[in-house]
């Protein structure tokens, strides 16, 4: 079941857009996909809910498919600036509530900004930004051998596991990996059931065979 009807509109369904597009799909969302290129709207209709041709750059048209009504609209034009602009500028205009661009220099991030953009994202450097932030975290952050082969360690959630629960995620079958407790910012859940859901960035205490967490810590 679909959890919103119309929530997001991506405006652009290049590998930008369309990986935004297809993601908040697998979150069940709606999402209404809007690119002027005909040929990748119809190769985009069959995995997207909603799909429209049009010159985003055209407040008439934008009007014409009733725009306002979603909370949050994505802008996913990337090479062409002015048509990246334009359309923010219409958004914001028309009155969209939350309007979120994508911008590959400084520069455009400074102008989107100051045209009443509500997000400007630049995601090659955000990308660059998370990877860096990620080969200097440690994934183990902690281990105290239990025996000679045991091991406890606290560890930070493999991505991959986020939003799953404990037995979605299969821990204990799969990884040979028993969750103790999960640390969410100052709370501590300890002994979660089967049907605790993993948030990103939640801190486990792990007890397993030493080989068998360091594979699960790769996982991320
Ligand atoms: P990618 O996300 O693939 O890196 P990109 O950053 O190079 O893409 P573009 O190729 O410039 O971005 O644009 C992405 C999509 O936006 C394209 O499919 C293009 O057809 C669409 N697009 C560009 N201008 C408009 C417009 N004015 N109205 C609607 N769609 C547009």
């Amino acid at each position: 079941m679909k959890l919103k009807d119309r929530e997001f509109a991506v405006i652009g369904l290049g590998r930008f857009g369309s990986g935004v597009a297809l993601q908040l799909e697998e979150n069940n969302y709606h999402v209404l996909g809007i690119d002027q290129n005909e040929e990748i709207v119809q190769r985009m209709s069959s995995l997207i809910t909603h799909v429209a041709i049009l010159d985003s750059t055209d407040e008439d048209a934008l009007r014409a498919i009733d725009i306002l009504s979603f909370d949050t609209v994505i802008v996913a034009i990337g090479e062409d600036f002015e048509a990246n602009l334009l359309t923010t500028v219409a958004l914001k205009n028309l009155g969209v509530r939350n309007v979120i661009s994508k911008a590959p220099t400084n520069r455009q991030v400074d102008i989107l900004s100051r045209v009443g953009a509500d997000r400007v994202i630049q995601p090659e450097y955000e990308a660059g930004k998370r990877l860096a932030q990620e080969l200097s975290t440690p994934a183990i952050l902690e281990k105290v051998a239990l025996g000679s082969e045991h091991v406890i360690a606290e560890v930070i959630v493999p991505e991959k596991f986020a939003n799953q629960s404990l037995l979605q995620a299969h821990f204990r079958s799969k990884f040979g990996v028993s969750v103790i407790s999960v640390k969410r910012g100052d709370d501590v859940f300890v002994s979660p059931r089967a049907d605790f859901i993993l948030l990103p960035k939640d801190l486990l205490v792990v007890l397993g065979r030493e080989q068998r967490i360091d594979n699960f810590c790769r996982l991320s």
